[in-house]
């Protein structure tokens, strides 16, 4: 693939003076950026300087960004002024992003555990299911270096043999949202056409799912309708569980400055007042509101039909749903039942969400309804924009009734017609950078690429035609049982069902109950993980480590949280001997097939380009010819190939990415579809449904309850997962099932024992609500904690107090904590209060609430098994029974002075 062009130093520096002039608005021609297109360095200095254009390697609102190489190495970030995502501006973790990528770095040879490599090197290949008795463990002395070609060998028999002896689905993939598009494909491919497993994982599954699957239940279809731009044409946003300022800068900001322009209402369901609705307040206290839910929000959104049924039938669209939804019949008899702001007080959490906070939020919301219908003349049919968007992030997917949480957000924006139109609608914000890539390739239990199950047999068929793998394979993997998903696989893993897992860039510790479920899991099974840092928690438990090249090293896409498919180029050269995941995942699947008595080559047909890895665009060429016809069809891009002669690559850095679909070339040559459903994304023929994705073409509405009548016998259940010993959750899903439908919580917290000293709280009593989450100065866990500029910003794990808890506890600001669940306990200094001198005090909790980022989970040691600050070692495991996610928000915990 053509790299973008060199250029001089000087040209650097006068255009770098160009590009500060930051956010430069929407009008700008995008694909015509002469700082990317300057001749080719004639310095005589041996400097040689390069760029490369790239989707920000961190959060799903995917900014441009260009990447600044010297030599090879990569050396800062600029933003895409040019991007219409961001137009110029970034956040500090988008704009530090070079800083990480070459701190504590693997390279060279693979390492495998000595005694794994012992034992190999037998007569006859030893004990072909022996794993390492070193685990739980790091350090040269416990590895040998064995060159590339002879470790992969090694894992093809491994895994061939537990294929063959134990079925496919004995073999587990844990992915990753941040794995270029054509890696997961290919992950998928692997798993599902060469293995037949169904034991495919990413850590989308603790990001997204509760969106997908909420959205697949109601509009048919894993596609946020929304584009961007729809934000500054709304009338009203409502964000629930979603602090945007920390978790989506670039689009909160976007927002902030649409509320700036316009004054639109705007509201925050939120236990916690943070830093997004100081800056809503900032802006104007008098049309932002704050509501402090905690797990009612469920009975909140229902409570507000309730309302504007009885007191705003106006906004209510009859004639949509008369012609385009089914279930709304029940649902209206339902919530103007049982769902008064007045009957749903017990439920809210918090004294402070009234029944009139609710009816005068229901106002809004139906004021700015009118709005949208005021445009087009009161015809909720008219083509009028506007209305009221509702956005979302992780924190309201991750739910034990996340599914259900986002059908109800759904339910109200389709009772009010707020829907298929453009500036209202509901928005789902991905925490990775490429989730969305990880959803549109199926990457994940029962899935194929393109938003189809396995259990569709005419896609199945297609799809196995396209890989060249026998469809026998795919039944297999449909057949095979992984009913937990991401925690049935961890679990699986305790049984001694998984033999072997791959990890391929993810890290463990994103999920939860570490030390009963996933570390114990992980002792147990032959683990072969690709990584790029030597001390990430994920070596602890290999048998076998790849060294890995990462993002700006390598080609490839990444899809944004609005469905645009962003060209990601590699900017730098990888360290000797580390491969692009993708290259690694070839090579394997190639032997392990031919192992399997199929043919490697005929699945894994792609050429190497002229940097010797595989050429990631055939991959994606490959993936727009297979999406033909489907929900997701990118083959407008193909025409517009055939007739302008520009490739794929080129057309998505020409227009700064294209959103899926774009099935014509007209579609494709505007830059795919803005919108979708109700004829948005444009003339389409064969357009494979109706106004809407499911099969009979409608909005399909449920109402979802929320009853807390049996609150506490059932929590009590859930609690008992990660303490009762060899006790699954995938073998009593009927109470997480219960749990679900009732919309409960997984900890119950024993409030009676609030208010005493610390050291007075009983030992087995946990009086204390906890939350986890994330802080806008890190992503995750494994590279902005690298980055010394973010480093220094937030430095150390932190626990946010209410001044009145602290007092009540005997806990000064600054002291050092521990934090102990039913399941593990972590370390953190206690920030008390937003004056606190532990940074970064921006969010208030309310009394009785307790919250820390995940982000630093690893930071405090080199060893990761020393770390006193994972977090997710007093998560609880219970997960939504359909989407997999697990609640990291409401666990009971204890805190101690240490
Ligand atoms: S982290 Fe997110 S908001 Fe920040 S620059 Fe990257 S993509 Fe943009």
């Amino acid at each position: 693939m053509k790299r973008i062009k060199d250029i001089s130093r000087r040209d650097f520096i006068k255009n770098s003076t160009f590009i500060t002039g930051a956010a430069t608005g929407a009008g700008l021609f995008v694909g015509k950026n002469p700082e990317l297109e300057a001749a080719t360095s004639t310095d005589e200095t041996s400097t040689k300087r390069t760029t490369a254009l790239a989707q920000c390697p961190y959060c799903g609102v995917g900014c441009g960004t260009v990447i600044v190489s010297e030599n090879g190495k990569i050396v800062s970030m600029r933003p895409d002024k040019d991007h219409p995502t961001n137009y110029g501006l970034q956040c500090i973790k988008g704009l530090t992003a070079a800083e990480p990528i070459y701190v504590d770095r693997m390279e060279g040879d693979a390492y495998v555990r000595k005694d794994v490599w012992a034992e190999w090197n037998k007569p006859g290949h030893g004990n072909m299911e022996y794993i390492s008795k070193t685990k739980n463990a790091f350090g040269d002395e416990l590895f040998d270096r064995v060159p590339y070609k002879v470790a992969s060998d090694m894992v093809a028999h491994k895994v061939a043999h537990f294929a063959k002896k134990y079925g496919g689905n004995s073999i587990a993939l844990y992915g990753s949202g941040q794995l270029t598009m054509e890696g997961q494909y290919l992950e998928n491919l692997f798993m599902k056409g060469v293995l037949g497993s169904n034991t495919i994982e990413a850590n989308a599954r603790m990001c997204m799912t509760s969106a997908v699957t909420g959205y697949f239940a109601t509009l048919g279809s894993d596609t946020p309708p929304l584009a961007y731009e729809d934000l500054e044409l709304s009338d009203m946003v409502m964000h629930f569980g979603h602090n945007a300022r920390e978790s989506h800068p670039i689009i909160y900001w976007r927002i902030a400055d649409h509320k700036k322009k316009t004054d639109i209402p705007t509201v925050i369901v939120d236990p916690r007042w943070t830093g997004s609705s100081q800056g809503y307040a900032d802006i104007n206290p008098k049309n932002h509101v704050h509501v402090p839910i905690l797990n009612g929000d469920i009975s909140f959104l229902n409570s507000m039909a309730h309302v504007l049924l009885k007191d705003h039938d106006d906004v209510i669209d009859w004639e949509f749903l008369k012609a385009h939804v089914t279930g709304w019949k029940d649902y209206i008899k339902e919530v103007k039942n049982n769902y008064s702001p007045e009957q749903v007080q017990d439920r809210m959490g918090s004294d402070k969400v009234t029944p009139k906070m609710i009816r005068d939020i229901a106002g809004t919301f139906a004021d700015a309804t009118r709005m949208r219908l005021k445009r087009s003349k009161m015809d909720q049919k008219g083509d009028g924009h506007g209305g009221v968007i509702i956005m979302w992030g992780i924190g309201y997917n991750q739910h034990i009734h996340g599914q259900h949480n986002v059908i109800s957000i759904i339910n109200l924006l389709t009772l009010t017609g707020n829907l298929a139109k453009p500036g209202c609608g509901p928005f789902s914000m991905t925490g990775q950078p490429n989730a969305m890539g990880e959803r549109f390739t199926g990457g994940l239990t029962g899935r194929l690429p393109f938003n189809q199950p396995l259990k569709n047999a005419k896609h199945r068929k297609h799809m196995a035609k396209h890989w060249g793998v026998p469809e026998k394979n795919l039944i297999a993997a449909m057949n095979s049982d992984n009913r937990g998903m991401a925690i049935g696989m961890m679990e699986r893993a305790n049984k001694g069902e998984i033999k072997a897992m791959f990890l391929v860039y993810a890290t463990h510790i994103d999920l939860p109950d570490q030390h009963n479920l996933v570390r114990p899991g992980l002792m147990k099974s032959f683990n072969v993980v690709q990584e790029i840092y030597r001390h990430a928690p994920n070596n602890l438990f290999a048998d076998v480590i790849f060294p890995a090249a990462t993002w700006g090293e390598v080609d490839g896409v990444y899809i944004s949280s609005e469905r645009r498919i962003n060209i990601c180029q590699a900017g730098g050269t990888p360290p000797p001997g580390c491969l692009p995941d993708m290259d690694m995942v070839i090579d394997k699947g190639k032997e392990i097939a031919d192992l399997l008595g199929l043919d490697g080559n005929k699945i894994f047909p792609w050429g190497k380009n002229k940097h010797g890895f595989y050429d990631a665009e055939q991959v994606f060429r490959s993936i727009v010819e297979a999406s033909a016809g489907s929900d997701t069809d990118l083959t407008g891009m193909l025409e517009v190939e055939k007739v302008d002669g520009t490739g794929l690559y080129q057309q998505l850095i020409d227009l700064r990415g294209v959103q899926w679909p774009a099935p014509t070339y007209s579609i494709a040559k505007a830059g795919g579809s803005k919108r979708r459903y109700m004829n948005q994304e444009g003339v389409w023929k064969n357009r494979p449904y109706g106004y809407f994705r499911t099969k009979d073409g409608k909005v399909h509405m449920k109402l979802c309850k929320q009853d807390y009548s049996q609150r506490e016998e059932i929590t009590k259940k859930l609690m008992e997962f990660g303490v009762k010993k060899d006790h699954y959750v995938i073998d009593n899903m009927d109470i997480i099932k219960k749990a679900r439908d009732m919309a409960l919580t997984p900890d119950l917290p024993d409030e009676k024992h609030r208010g005493k000293k610390w050291a007075d709280i009983p030992k087995d009593k946990y009086p204390y609500w906890l939350g986890l989450g994330v802080v806008y100065e890190h992503f995750h866990t494994a590279k902005s904690n690298r980055s010394p500029t973010t480093r220094r910003l937030v430095p150390e794990q932190y626990v946010e107090m209410h001044p009145d808890d602290a007092a009540a506890l005997g806990i000064k600001d600054g002291d050092q904590v521990r934090l102990i669940t039913r399941r593990g306990h972590y370390q953190a200094r206690a920030q008390v209060g937003t004056n606190s001198i532990v940074r970064p005090a921006r969010n208030s909790v309310p009394p009785g609430y307790l919250f820390s980022p995940w982000n630093l989970s690893v930071a405090d040691s080199a060893d990761p098994k020393k770390n006193k600050w994972l977090v997710n070692a007093v998560s609880s495991r219970v997960f939504d029974p359909v989407s997999g996610q697990v609640d990291f928000k409401k666990l009971a915990c204890r805190i101690e002075k240490v």
